[in-house]
């Protein structure tokens, strides 16, 4: 291969929602790309999320205040915590992290990180789509939050201040006025708010594919592999050796979601990442109607109609990986959203496990590698992978293409954990 070739060849290692919107954003710039992923794009973590695209997502998950709530969600079987004791001990530095982030003097930092990365995502989907025929799998909608206790939505607190101050676009509403915008909804809501200018979508799965089909129409081409080291070679490029030979090139753009850290591993490179595992239930039949993704605020869950059902998403599970779903955990939603929806018919449901990659502060992991020039990252996305794929891409092509971001990226360094 001529070195023009390879200067303008990337591999990017995982097809999830964030390594498609890499592929396809690099691909419009004009790199060569392939797409290498063990699975089908979009059939991990990105295919069973609960479809709510956050443009104003600013609220990290460790927040000052929360250990008080951990000792009663864990006691509770149907809470939406759990944690495997026997991998305690692996976590807890993890854990450390997380609970010295949500410290008051940190947060507004991180809320600023989180918001520069979401807040372009609504209008960069839209223009991803156009043209490809699937534009409909973006809905404008609300993001409502709702209580059964009065003073449940208490926009009082640091978590709305820290919205207030970042112009995020709020409102107090009554229970009654959120039954009128859900009429599903059960009168037992007694207090509720709403984001304005949300998105959601029907169907993760998808967008996913339909974003990796645009891209592959583009000419990025995909490799059904599974990836078990990277190796900078004397080409000053990088190996990628796979089940189905080795790949090269000179930029490499890891976006292998909540594996991405055992492969850094393999390099020498630590970065501190959780699974942090959540579940969903599809019902099938729902027999109820949403219009807006419903953030059940006691029980922290997301629900949301979609192309396939009614679909009930969250809780927080750390169990390591590879451990097998403990599925309870899904189907405490039948529970919990048969509660929010009177009407709600339980008889049919899909489960699903999947994996968040959790950093400890809520902020992904995007940049280059220390030390291992033109080998880039983007991924420990958690909670929000799909709303922060489309601007994540952005900022790797302007990483990969040598161009001006105008973005602090120090709050995105993988690196940031490690003491000196
Ligand atoms: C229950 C739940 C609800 C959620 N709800 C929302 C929501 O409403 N809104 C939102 O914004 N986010 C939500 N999320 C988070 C979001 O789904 C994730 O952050 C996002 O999917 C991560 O995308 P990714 O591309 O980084 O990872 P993934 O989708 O996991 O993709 C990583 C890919 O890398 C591949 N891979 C890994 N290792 C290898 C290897 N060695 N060789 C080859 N391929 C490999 C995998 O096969 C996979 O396809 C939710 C998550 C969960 C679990």
């Amino acid at each position: 291969m001529t070195d023009d070739k390879q200067n303008n060849k990337v591999l990017v290692l995982g097809a999830g929602i964030v390594g498609i919107c890499n592929a396809l954003a690099l691909r419009e710039k004009g790199f060569e790309v392939t797409l290498i992923d063990k699975n089908e794009p979009s059939d991990a973590t990105s295919y069973g999320n609960a479809g709510v695209i956050s443009p104003w997502a600013c609220i990290p998950q460790s927040m000052p205040g929360l250990w008080k709530k951990v000792p009663k969600w864990l006691l509770d079987p149907s809470g939406p915590l759990s944690i495997r004791w026997s991998y305690l001990p692996q976590m807890a530095p993890w854990l450390v992290e997380f609970l010295k982030s949500g410290h008051p003097k940190r947060l507004p930092a991180i809320s600023d990180a989180m918001l520069t990365l979401n807040r372009p995502n609504l209008d960069l989907y839209k223009q991803l789509l156009q043209g490809t025929g699937a534009e409909d799998l973006i809905k404008d909608c609300y993001y409502l939050y709702v209580s059964r206790n009065p003073s449940g939505i208490n926009l009082t607190s640091l978590e709305w201040k820290l919205r207030k101050e970042r112009g995020v676009p709020f409102e107090q509403i009554s229970g009654n006025e959120a039954k009128d915008l859900e009429p599903d909804l059960s009168p037992d809501i007694q207090s509720a708010a709403i984001i304005k200018s949300q998105g959601r979508t029907v169907n993760p799965g998808r967008l996913g594919k339909v974003l990796a089909a645009k891209a592959m129409g583009l000419g990025v081409s995909f490799l059904k592999a599974e990836i078990t080291k990277i190796t900078p070679n004397d080409r000053n490029g990088y190996d990628v050796l796979t089940d189905q030979g080795t790949q090269n090139a000179n930029s490499v753009v890891l976006t292998a979601g909540v594996w991405s850290a055992n492969l850094l591993k393999k390099l020498g490179v630590r970065v501190s990442l959780e699974a942090e595992r959540g579940y969903h239930l599809v019902f099938k039949d729902p027999g109820v109607t949403l219009t807006n993704s419903i953030l059940d605020s006691d029980n922290k869950f997301v629900s949301s109609s979609m192309e396939m059902g009614m679909r009930s998403a969250g809780t927080a599970e750390f169990a390591g990986i590879d451990a097998p779903p403990d599925y309870r955990r899904a189907q405490v939603f039948k529970k919990h959203a048969k509660s929010l929806f009177p009407k709600l018919n339980t008889d049919s449901v899909d489960e699903w496990m999947g994996r968040r990659p959790s950093p400890p502060d809520s902020v992904p992991y995007i940049g280059e590698v220390p030390g291992f020039p033109r080998l880039f990252y983007g991924f420990g996305h958690g909670h929000l992978g799909l709303t922060g794929a489309p601007m994540t891409a952005r900022m790797i092509t302007a990483l990969v293409s040598n161009e001006p971001l105008n973005i602090d990226m120090t709050p995105y360094r993988l690196d940031r954990f490690n003491k000196p």
